[in-house]
């Protein structure tokens, strides 16, 4: 693929890397590549971070043909930046346009186009323990015409920002509401996708749990609200009687790259997995029991994320005295260490820039 750059006249302030959060800051270039049917993808270009100039009749804004994806890029030890799998967000994005009728990138010109990026934006890249550089692709139909079609213009986005040690203070357990009223998903539906309507879907759930002071939602199958699927942005395991259980990808769960490495570092370890459907009053009775020794969520954002209390209707169960589980802590230490290239990548996962 050729390239062409388009530099700015001046280069941004870098912000404080003690300081970054999640989002604040975009750095100064983006990618772009356009789609237009009957030619393909054209033009693609890193030009300088900005508004994009976007009709009001562009299809995205009416009907939400639009997905998205989330990697990282990371420093190692010895200052070498790596991607983790960043050919899986390749082809679940290529899964997520078939299901919205959208053009795709082939893997490899999508990994071109992230790696020709982040070289660009290396010094982005920030240094500080537990530090990265958060890469968010996105495709939408900027097509301008009110009638609702498969659109005929596309418009394929790269952004970066840096983002912050996601536990600055160390892993705290969340609080997460089981929500039994409102879904996310359902068979057939758009659930296994990664699209922008999923989480417009989604937020009045997030509201109705933060009102009830917990910081996440546990969504049910969309059927008979009866067995767990995710999280609003993770998936979502529980280790009961020293096994591992999570739901299926079946159509309504979005198949995460953490929750897939977690599983093979797990089935590594020797642990039995169980990819199936649990209904929520079993979770709730072996934490009654004693028995639901660790919950936790996995997502790129968090990496993993302990569940210290589920609430489901009236009733509530803590999970291991509210502090992060010992196999938490260990899948955590063990991820992450390969990811910041401090543990051998025997999986063959990373890639360097
Ligand atoms: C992105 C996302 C996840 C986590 O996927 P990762 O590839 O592990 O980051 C889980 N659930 C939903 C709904 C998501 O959008």
């Amino acid at each position: 693929m050729d390239i062409k750059f388009v530099k700015r006249d001046v280069l941004k302030e870098k912000p404080d890397q003690k300081n970054l959060g999640f989002g604040k800051y975009m750095t100064d270039y983006m990618f772009e590549i356009d789609w237009i049917r009957g030619e393909g993808w054209v033009n693609p270009r890193i030009v300088p971070y900005g508004p994009i100039e976007m009709d009001p009749a562009a299809v995205v804004l009416h009907y939400a043909q639009e997905t998205f994806e989330g990697l990282k890029a990371y420093r190692t030890k010895d200052g070498t930046i790596q991607l983790f799998r960043p050919e899986m967000n390749a082809r679940r994005m290529q899964r997520s346009n078939e299901r919205l009728c959208m053009p795709s990138l082939d893997e490899e010109t999508f990994v071109e186009a992230i790696k020709a990026l982040v070289n660009v934006e290396k010094d982005w890249v920030p240094s500080e323990e537990g530090t990265s550089l958060y890469i968010r692709p996105v495709v939408f139909a900027n097509e301008s015409a009110l009638g609702v079609h498969m659109a005929n213009e596309f418009k394929f986005v790269i952004m970066c920002c840096p983002v912050g040690a996601y536990y600055p203070e160390g892993i705290n357990p969340i609080k997460i509401l089981v929500e039994d009223e409102l879904v996310r998903a359902v068979k057939g539906g758009t659930g296994f996708t990664k699209c922008g309507g999923n989480y417009a879907a989604s937020i009045l759930g997030q509201v109705k749990a933060e009102k009830m002071g917990c910081t996440q939602v546990l969504w049910l199958d969309g059927v008979e609200r009866k067995y767990v699927e995710e999280v609003g942005t993770m998936n979502i395991m529980f280790k009961i009687d020293g096994e591992i259980y999570t739901a299926p990808i079946d159509g309504t769960v979005l198949p995460g790259v953490t929750r897939d490495s977690m599983l093979q570092i797990l089935k590594e370890w020797g642990y039995k997995i169980h990819e199936e459907h649990v209904a929520i009053d079993d979770i709730m009775k072996a934490g009654h029991e004693g028995r639901l020794e660790e919950v936790f969520g996995t997502g790129t954002a968090a990496v993993i994320s302990p569940v210290g209390e589920l609430v489901y209707k009236d009733d509530s169960v803590t999970i291991n005295d509210f502090k992060i589980g010992e196999l938490t802590q260990k899948l955590y230490d063990e991820l992450t260490g390969i990811q910041w290239g401090k543990l051998e990548d025997r999986f063959g996962w990373t890639q360097t820039i």
